[in-house]
């Protein structure tokens, strides 16, 4: 078995290629399919075709995201005690995690996150709407802290109850210590029916550490967007509804607004980071002036 700080994506960007191969379009749901036979033969083809990087990249995610790992990280990362910086400063700090990928054809990590800006800038969304896409991904430098990949990015699924088998690659749970404890992998498990999101402990990643940045600063709709922009169970299979209150089910109308955002817009177009400075610096200063804490 790997070990579990092994790196098998060779960016990444590969995890979100995944996602776009699963989910070509906007809005539909992972298998169209509603024969269940169907569903089932589309779910293999997804899984021979996926890249053994991912496979892998998953094994490790699945095995070794459990409740007392995500407890633990919480506890270490959110007391956001490693960094003093500013937005833009962290943008470019994400900016120095370069992969093997092909220079050509990929893109920065500030260049993903100023396309998925502008697309929403161009569509006539609010200053906060694009200020959530320019910071969504900023969670990533978890990453130059010597985090494994498959604790930074990789669909994110509650734990400290039962895995959905709608999560990609859900046989690889089968290895997660939390599967044999009754009191983790009951439907309920910790957390009662409807109490909320904010009670719950999703997988941990780039999502909750953003989040946690900003939390007091954005308003709650582009907060939803950032802390769930990877809940691909919850927000394209509708899985785990019964965790989720009323309010949670209205924000993630904003939630599904913002995928496609991030999902679609990656084109080899790159924007031009020195034109488009100014206005995302008197975006910044507008909702999160100064240094912040990382
Ligand atoms: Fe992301
Ligand atoms: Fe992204």
């Amino acid at each position: 078995m790997t070990a579990p700080n092994a790196q098998p994506l060779a960016s990444l960007d590969e995890w979100e290629d995944d996602l776009k191969a699963r989910y070509p379009e906007a809005g539909t749901p992972q298998f169209k399919a509603t024969d269940p036979e169907k569903k089932k033969e589309e779910f293999r083809n997804y899984a021979k075709n996926a890249r053994p990087s991912v496979r892998e990249f998953y094994r490790l995610n699945h095995t070794y995201q459990s409740h007392d790992f995500v407890r633990a990280k919480k506890a270490d990362f959110l007391k956001l005690n490693r960094r003093r910086m500013t937005v833009w400063e962290a943008a470019e700090f994400l900016n120095n995690l370069v992969d093997d990928s092909d220079p050509d054809t990929d893109l920065s990590q500030l260049q993903h996150l100023l396309q998925t800006a502008e697309h929403i800038r161009r569509d006539g969304h609010p200053r906060w709407f694009i200020l959530a896409g320019f910071i969504h991904d900023l969670g990533k430098i978890l990453c130059l802290y010597g985090e494994p990949q498959w604790a930074v990015v990789g669909d994110t699924f509650p734990v400290g109850c039962k895995f959905s088998d709608k999560i990609v690659f859900s046989e690889f749970f089968s290895a997660n210590p939390d599967i044999s404890n009754p009191k983790l992998n009951s439907r309920l498990g910790v957390y009662e029916e409807g109490c909320g999101l904010d009670k719950v402990d999703l997988s941990w990643g780039h999502d909750e550490y953003i989040y946690h940045v900003v939390k007091d600063r954005m308003p709650e709709e582009a907060l939803y967007m950032l802390r769930y922009h990877s809940f691909y169970p919850g927000h394209r299979e509708g899985e785990y509804d019964y965790l989720l209150n009323d309010h949670d089910r209205k924000m993630f109308d904003w939630v599904r607004a913002f995928n496609p955002y991030d999902l679609y817009t990656k084109s080899h177009e790159k924007p031009d980071v020195e034109k488009l400075k100014p206005f995302y610096m008197d975006l910044i200063e507008e909702y999160l002036p100064g240094k912040l804490s990382w």
